[in-house]
């Protein structure tokens, strides 16, 4: 059994992703979360890792839509703010959900 493998992913709500983990945990991430994190080139600096994109800016309102899975390790989507590069793994999805700093 691998904790950072989701069994089922729920994106019916534009505000909301909800992971039903194989360990049979779940997580509940707003979409403004997600984009707090988002980890592309364009958010974090690729040279020195840090956050280029202010969080304070995301909407807590965002939106998602286009979930899409890449592979078998990592999803992505559309924001409402137009902002669409991120690859989100599940395994740091399911180390922020851990981390307790959601919402
Ligand atoms: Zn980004």
């Amino acid at each position: 059994m691998n904790a950072t493998q989701p069994r089922l992913i729920e994106r019916s709500v534009p505000g909301k992703v909800t992971i039903e983990w194989a360990d049979g945990s779940t997580s509940v991430f707003t979409a403004a979360d997600l984009r707090k994190v988002c980890p592309c080139a364009g958010c974090v600096s690729e040279a020195t890792g840090v956050r280029t994109h202010d969080p304070a800016t995301v909407p807590d309102d965002l939106e998602q839509s286009n979930l899409s899975l890449i592979g078998n390790y990592a999803i992505s989507m559309q924001f409402s703010d137009g902002h669409s590069t991120g690859i989100f793994t599940f395994e740091a999805l399911r180390r922020l959900a851990d981390s307790g700093s959601l919402h």
